[in-house]
């Protein structure tokens, strides 16, 4: 299990790793900077660097966790990149179904292929499906997570890098702020943050404040208007676990992935 650092997950699992930027919010992608750091040092699962990788070893990692926890699914990637299979993907839904014990959350910035794939995937309750948005020119993959069976549905508006003013949130469970950090993070406005707030306030859509970011994210924190802002939806996965208690692992029966898909991935990538 990879312990997590940010602040609204437990756990990262990287079935897949490697991507390409589509729109401005990958410009300063942290998956990229550090899929190259995690080459330098000799990772096996990084051999390939940022290019994009299936790690079938990876797929049944979860079934071992007997813990309940919230689990970041593809922090390295984007489970729903076009290079990605298909059987690739179902796979990866067939794990996070039967280890219903612990809740995955998946996030894309690929929204219409998630919407293209969603009705050849099974959506189990422990899921929480979400949507990256940048600004305002990318609130329409919000339309394309609505339109999924997802129970949870939530957007991850980070980084903030413009105002978001008619934010429509008819059906979504949960809304993430953050701005950007690193070496030249762009600017993000206390307007912009209180405007989406508010607007969830209005929704009565829990709101997570993750950080202001910058050079020195630490030292800028995460307060806004003097507190913190830690919403969340309900962990019903978690809390059903304790009290039934993580059951025993069962049989897996994965979609059949062809080797030839696989082996491609593994050692080549585009
Ligand atoms: S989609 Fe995500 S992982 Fe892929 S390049 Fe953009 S920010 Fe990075």
């Amino acid at each position: 299990m990879a312990q997590s650092s940010i602040e609204w997950t437990e756990s990262t699992w990287n079935p897949i790793t490697g991507c390409d930027k589509i729109s401005p919010g990958c410009k300063h992608c942290y998956a990229e900077a550090m899929a190259t750091r995690l080459q330098a040092m000799g990772q096996i699962n990084y051999a390939n660097g940022f290019d994009l990788t299936l790690q079938p070893h990876m797929l049944r990692r979860p079934l071992d966790w007997k813990k309940p926890q919230v689990i970041f699914v593809n922090s390295m990637s984007d489970l729903f990149h076009r290079d990605v299979p298909v059987e690739y993907v179902r796979a990866v839904f067939a794990v996070m179904e039967q280890a219903h014990w612990h809740e995955f959350q998946i996030l894309t910035k690929r929204a219409d292929r998630l919407e293209e794939l969603s009705a050849k995937l099974p959506w189990p309750k422990n899921i929480w499906m979400g949507v990256s948005v940048e600004n305002s020119d990318y609130t329409y993959r919000i339309d394309h997570l609505r339109r999924t069976p997802a129970t949870v549905k939530f957007l991850s508006i980070e980084p903030l890098l413009g105002p978001i003013s008619n934010l429509s949130l008819v059906g979504i469970d949960w809304v993430i702020v953050g701005g950007e950090s690193g070496r030249r993070p762009r600017p993000m406005c206390e307007s912009w943050v209180r405007e989406i707030r508010d607007q969830c306030d209005h929704a009565k859509v829990p709101f997570f404040f993750k950080q202001w970011g910058g050079v020195n994210k630490k030292a800028a924190g995460r307060l806004l208007e003097g507190r913190t802002w830690d919403d969340m939806p309900k962990r019903k996965a978690a809390i059903m676990s304790k009290i039934f208690g993580a059951p025993p692992a069962r049989p897996v029966h994965l979609p059949v992935l062809e080797p030839a898909i696989t082996q491609k991935f593994r050692s080549v990538s585009k």
